[in-house]
């Protein structure tokens, strides 16, 4: 795959800002079913937001992509969502320091750092019907990959897979976290909305890494 420098991560960002565009009326609609319908629009706020900052004062290095998306997030997104991601994102960037080039194993480190994050901040986890659900299972498919010697874009298709298989699984799981567990046995039966976003935002990697 390319190197994993800023260039990289601007295409990722590309890429995500593309797919939470084209795909916001659907998390949308999913929210509508055990939230508050705006996660779409959460989601197309924050990444908007996100991608005009990068373009007018591009990063120079990968974890500043990533921690100016993380900001951004957090501070024009009103929902759950927002300061989730943007812990993630901005996690991710702060431990990938300044370093210009990273590789796939450091990007993966960084990743799960920020992931650890979205759980102490959300106090959600596996199987409580969040974005964890998507975002827990990739990080495994994407070590898995690449301990077995995978390269980068092999290493993320499997991620993306997984977080897709992931969300998927959110359907039969009663909510635990966030608004959608208001509902209680009610929630059962549907697609989580954050799951389902992460599960763009990692096939963007994918898509990244692919080209
Ligand atoms: P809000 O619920 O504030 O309207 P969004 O609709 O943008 O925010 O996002 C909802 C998504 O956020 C949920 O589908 C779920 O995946 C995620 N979420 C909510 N609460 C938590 C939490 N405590 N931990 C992890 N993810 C959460
Ligand atoms: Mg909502
Ligand atoms: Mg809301």
């Amino acid at each position: 795959g390319p190197p994993i420098d800023a260039a990289f991560l601007r295409r990722w960002l590309d890429a995500a800002t593309a797919a939470i565009d084209r795909e916001a009326p659907v998390l949308t609609e999913l929210d509508s079913a055990i939230g508050d319908a705006d996660h779409g629009t959460n989601m197309r706020r924050g990444f908007t937001a996100a991608h005009t900052a990068v373009e007018q004062e591009p990063p120079d290095t990968p974890g500043g992509v990533l921690v100016a998306v993380g900001r951004q997030l957090i501070s024009s997104v009103g929902g759950a969502s927002g300061p989730l991601y943007g812990t993630l994102l901005r996690r991710a960037g702060k431990r990938l320091g300044d370093e210009p080039v990273v590789g796939a194993a450091q990007l993966r480190d960084a990743l799960r750092a920020g992931v650890e994050g979205v759980g102490q901040l959300g106090g959600a986890a596996a199987g409580d019907k969040t974005m964890l659900d998507a975002l827990l299972p990739a990080l495994e498919a994407l070590s898995g990959a690449l301990d077995a010697g995978g390269g980068t874009a092999e290493a993320f298709a499997a991620a993306a897979t997984a977080a897709d298989e992931g969300a998927q699984a959110t359907i039969p799981l009663r909510a635990r976290k966030g608004r959608a567990s208001y509902l209680g046995e009610r929630s059962i039966g549907h697609q989580d909305p954050g799951a389902t976003s992460s599960a763009l935002l990692i096939t963007a990697f994918a898509d990244t890494a692919r080209e």
